[in-house]
């Protein structure tokens, strides 16, 4: 049995046999024709690349049915690189220099892109690699008749295992067979785990090597919940994991109950319960696991799935289609989060001149040096405001001249809205993530000047205790149960709620059931989660009392060391709800 640990990007548990897919050694043999049989490579490479078009064209399409227009968008790239002149010119002139066949010259330059890209200190170029194998696999396949290992037709269940799974192999997946991703490449912001997400395939990415250590037919188990994936697990493991994997079934099973029963603790407190979306096609879904609302749309995901910057009108349909959705119920627009891990060609982040991605020219810094990208989102938010009830959020806020700032352009985009007789909802509530700790201790001067607060922990924490939130090494250090953390909630919730003020929380620990108590008992009465943790959180609230929730707060002021605050939240939880715990047993 071997364990090893990645980045997970989708969670859920598959135990199942493996298949391995060679995504990349396709050796293309060097064949040379003649100097009359030039053209004739030529014709072959126009028609291959016209049948290739035709094939993505075709998957946009269905991926458009499966997954709604936002994620077929990835193909976009797919079809400017085959209709890039410059890029067809090259294979061509490759022909006629070299008079080799043209799946050759294909093999040759795609290669010499790929290692490029490779060669970016961009992550974004480096995570698009996936898309040119994938897309000289589809020319190639239609040069010479055979691709690589296809995927759209397992012929049983089976854990897919990858160097890198390319965009247009991971949208075809079967979901009936496929019940686990890996891969040795990619990161959190690469369109295979976007898209295994939006599928609602268990994934990991980012382990390194795991392609060349597993063998086709062997049992695999993947914890997308905790980033873990086991080669041939000994039968202890598996009995865990299957075990883990029934209670989780039975488990779902009867928080069916409580998901549209009201959020409210024994005592009648009502909490808000929203929902963390990346697309407007995640809505529904969000409604139907009881969420009252959204809380946190990642607008970024709009810019990041695209190939090219998102017009005004594309982002206002987004906005209007999130609002259609929610059908009265509110909506949280967070403006762009661009940078750092976040990443897309749509926007020249400029991430490879930051040293410090993390704490480099991201969002809303980013925003306030492009005017013209941060309005154009902003006239798209507050045209859609007619639609329904919208509130805007700026985030990463570390400093009041920021807040002052993104506040005086929100009003000129107003000013120049009404010269232009455009309808806005002008009494749109505005608020900031608040997951900055510069903001969380000023939170007392930010909450006179906003109408909401959303502390963001999942970027408090890596601030706050200076740990990566994306590093595998120092993962260990990155705890939302962090006593200075915790400190800084509190704070900001009293200080917030002094000023009269609404204060959430949408960070990942908002939807751990373990922190709901704490997170009620420091006066926290609005949460967004993200969607698929709605249930088991509600049956949390219902089967506590807020004077409960007060004390387990009190208590876990009095700890020194998150260690001991994760042990006694688990220990109160096990006590209330102990099938929550239940399945969890199994720890690294
Ligand atoms: C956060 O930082 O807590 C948050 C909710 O936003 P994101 O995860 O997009 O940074
Ligand atoms: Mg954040």
């Amino acid at each position: 049995m071997q364990i090893k640990k990645g980045i997970p990007v989708s969670p859920g548990v598959a135990i199942s046999r493996a298949v391995v897919i060679d995504a990349e050694n396709l050796p293309v043999p060097r064949r040379t024709v003649a100097a009359a049989g030039v053209k004739r490579e030529h014709e072959r490479l126009d028609e291959a690349v016209s049948r290739s078009c035709a094939d993505v064209d075709r998957l946009a399409e269905q991926a458009t049915a499966k997954l709604g227009t936002d994620l077929a968008k990835i193909f976009g790239f797919h079809l400017a690189m085959l209709r890039d002149e410059k890029l067809i010119g090259q294979i061509k002139q490759y022909i006629l220099a070299e008079y080799v066949t043209a799946e050759y010259a294909v093999y040759i330059v795609m290669r010499r892109i790929a290692r490029m890209f490779l060669q970016q200190d961009n992550r974004y170029f480096r995570e698009r690699v996936s898309d040119i194998w994938d897309l000289e696999r589809r020319v190639l396949g239609h040069l010479i008749g055979h691709t690589r290992a296809g995927l759209s037709h397992l012929k049983h269940e089976a854990v897919v295992i990858a160097h890198d799974l390319t965009p247009s192999q991971t949208a075809a997946l079967d979901t009936t067979k496929v019940k686990g991703l890996v891969t040795d490449a990619g990161g959190s912001t690469s369109h295979t785990a976007i898209l295994a997400h939006a599928l609602g395939i268990p994934a990991i990415v980012g382990l390194e090597g795991l392609s060349a250590q597993v063998e086709t037919g062997e049992t695999v188990i993947v914890d997308g919940n905790k980033g873990v994936v086991i080669i041939d697990p000994d039968a202890e493991r598996l009995m865990q994991y299957r075990q883990q994997v029934r209670w989780m079934a039975e488990f779902e099973t009867r928080l069916e109950q409580v998901r549209h029963l009201p959020a409210q603790t024994k005592d009648g407190t009502e909490i808000k319960i929203l929902g963390n979306i990346e697309f407007p096609s995640e809505i529904p879904g969000a409604i139907q696991k009881g969420a009252s609302g959204i809380g946190l749309y990642r607008t970024e995901f709009l810019f990041l799935s695209a190939a090219s910057e998102p017009s005004e009108e594309q982002q206002y349909e987004a906005y209007v289609e999130a609002l259609q959705a929610l059908e009265g119920r509110p909506l949280t627009i967070r403006t762009l989060d661009l940078g750092a891990d976040k990443i897309g060609n749509a926007v020249d982040t400029g991430e490879q001149t930051d040293r410090n991605p993390f704490l480099g020219c991201r969002s809303i810094r980013l925003c306030l040096q492009n005017l013209p990208l941060f309005k154009t989102q902003l006239r798209a938010i507050l045209r859609a405001s007619t639609q329904g009830p919208v509130r805007v959020m700026f985030p990463l806020i570390s400093n009041i001249m920021e807040l002052r700032q993104a506040k005086m352009i929100l009003n000129d985009v107003m000013e120049d809205l009404e010269e232009e007789g455009i309808a806005y909802s002008d009494d749109i509530p505005v608020g900031i993530m608040v997951e900055v700790p510069s903001a969380a201790l000023q939170a007392k001067t930010f909450a006179r000047e906003v109408d909401f607060f959303s502390i963001g922990t999942n970027d408090l924490v890596q601030y706050t205790v200076a740990v990566d939130r994306g590093n595998e090494r120092i993962a260990s250090l990155y705890s939302a149960s962090h006593p200075a953390v915790i400190q800084l909630v509190r704070d900001v919730v009293r200080a917030g709620k002094r000023e009269g003020i609404d204060v959430g929380l949408c960070g990942e620990m908002a939807g751990q059931p373990e922190y709901v108590m704490l997170l009620i008992g420091l006066g926290l009465h609005s949460l967004s989660i993200t969607p698929p943790a709605i249930p088991e959180v509600k049956k949390v609230i219902r089967s506590v009392s807020l004077d409960q929730c007060k004390r387990v707060a009190k208590k876990v002021a009095g700890f020194d060391s998150d260690r001991e605050v994760t042990n006694y939240l688990k220990d109160e939880l096990y006590k209330i709800v102990p099938d929550a715990i239940d399945g969890r047993i199994i720890e690294y």
